[in-house]
């Protein structure tokens, strides 16, 4: 009997040992359950009060009970661990998703605006290039600007370069808001504009208060202006063009840039169209139109005549005795006679009249919407401005006259060709009445 009591004391020995074990677990359950062997076993056993066979066994079952409680409750545990973990690391993955999901939103959206303003571009670009008019694709390219882009004024600064320094030849301009219209200009001079842009055509964009002292240079005393770039358009390594904005917002400064690239490429087309149908439209001697364009105008002139009933009158004009001055002081001398008659008739008729040099030493003008009595007036002011010039060529001074035929629409023909060979006609008749003279078609 002592036998079995020592070894039960040594059992619960034993789980007493294993108490402190517990602790390392950090279980509150399994504390007390051990504790329940610290405390009431030894109390029991040693004090004798009780049977230590059932007092053991019932601590033992206990012990078991809350061991296997325990442990399940710790399994649950640890598996909602797992669980927890499984639903955090969901939840950075979902995150992350999200997170990515909203980048290729963004990257849609990018992609969708720059499709937009692609299309947009070309469709700007097709219509720019439908047009061979400065007029028509600055109308094109500020109806783009102002619908795209946020800026307050926008110029096209034409350069010349007939001297060594580039000058302003023609200035293109546009306002965002309509109100602004009546401005004129932002004072920005553009001759120190022209001169720093040519300088350092690298320097494009620059903005208040960052870049004060480029406002200075460029002498840009308006407040309003907060931003400015000038972005030269180059053409055979030469500025052709300056377009400058004001106040466009730096992050539109790219999407500018390519348009102003593409504007640059038309406007180059259509300096090489000018350039070209200057050479096939106009006399070099003279500057004015050559035979072939001038008989093409008239005749858009004649059906305008036409459509809206308006008279439309031709002048012929022939240098009288012109054969002998040329033997009398040269063919260089001639030359310079006839540039300063073609000035003479320039000054001496509207802006739209047609003055061409019809060949050799004859010239033509369209006087549209003029009957005979107008015509008679204008070829009367030429002959007489003509008989009392005293012509300057190299170091000779002379006086010549001319001699003029008039016939008019609708009275003497309704075909171009006719009133032409009418008016040579006419001017026959005063070369036969003694020259210097102004004679109309007479049947
Ligand atoms: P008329 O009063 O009858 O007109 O006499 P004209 O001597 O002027 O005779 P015509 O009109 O037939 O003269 C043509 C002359 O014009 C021939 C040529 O010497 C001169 N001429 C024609 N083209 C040029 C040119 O490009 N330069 C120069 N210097 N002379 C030209
Ligand atoms: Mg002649
Ligand atoms: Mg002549």
């Amino acid at each position: 009997m002592f036998g079995i009591k020592i070894s039960y004391a040594l059992i619960n020995t034993a789980l007493l040992l294993a108490a402190p074990l517990a602790y390392f677990y950090k279980k509150i359950a399994d504390v007390l359950a051990l504790s329940s062997c610290l405390i009431i076993a030894p109390i029991l056993i040693f004090l004798s009060k009780v049977d230590p066979v059932n007092t053991l066994l019932s601590i033992l079952i206990f012990n078991f009970i809350l061991a296997g409680f325990t442990r399940y409750r710790n399994a649950m545990e640890s598996e909602r661990k797992g669980w927890d973990l499984k639903l955090k690391k969901e939840e950075a993955d979902k995150s992350e998703l999200l997170e990515e999901l909203k980048s290729l939103e963004g990257a849609e959206s990018n992609v969708k605006e720059s499709e937009l303003s692609m299309v947009s571009l070309y469709e700007v670009t097709k219509k720019m290039s439908e047009d061979l008019k400065f007029n028509d694709i600055f109308n094109v390219f500020s109806a783009f600007l102002k619908g795209n882009f946020n800026f307050r004024n926008c110029d096209l600064l034409i350069l010349n370069w007939a001297a060594s320094s580039p000058r302003l030849e023609r200035r293109y301009s546009v306002w965002q808001k309509e109100e602004a219209e009546g401005l004129t200009g932002s004072g920005v001079n553009y001759e120190t504009l022209i001169r720093a842009c040519t300088a350092d055509p690298k320097k494009i964009y620059f903005s208040r208060p960052a870049d004060n002292d480029m406002f200075e240079t460029l002498e840009i005393r308006d407040p309003e202006i907060r931003a400015y770039a000038s972005m030269p358009l180059v053409s055979d390594n030469r500025i052709v063009a300056i377009l400058t904005v004001e106040n466009l917002p730096r992050e539109e400064l790219e999407r500018f840039i390519i348009l102003a690239m593409q504007f640059a490429l038309e406007i180059k087309k259509v300096l090489l169209y000018e350039t070209v149908e200057k050479l096939a439209t106009t006399d070099s001697l003279t500057g004015l139109y050559v035979r072939q364009y001038f008989s093409e105008r008239l005749g858009e002139e004649l059906q305008r005549s036409k459509r809206y009933k308006l008279k439309l009158a031709l002048l012929m004009i022939d240098i009288d005795n012109f054969k002998q001055a040329n033997d009398t002081y040269g063919h260089l001398v001639g030359d310079v006679i006839l540039k300063s008659l073609g000035a003479i008739l320039k000054e001496s008729t509207r802006e739209i009249d047609l003055v061409s040099r019809y060949g050799g030493e004859e010239f033509t003008v369209g006087l549209p919407e003029t009957g005979t009595d107008g015509a008679l007036i204008v070829a009367e002011r030429i002959r007489k401005r003509v008989a009392e010039n005293i012509f300057k060529a190299y170091d000779e001074k002379l006086k010549i006259t001319v001699s003029v035929g008039i016939s008019v629409y609708p009275k003497d023909s309704a075909k171009t060709r006719d009133l032409i060979e009418r008016a040579d006609k006419a001017m026959y008749t005063a070369k036969k009445m003694g020259k210097n003279l102004v004679c109309e078609y007479k049947k």
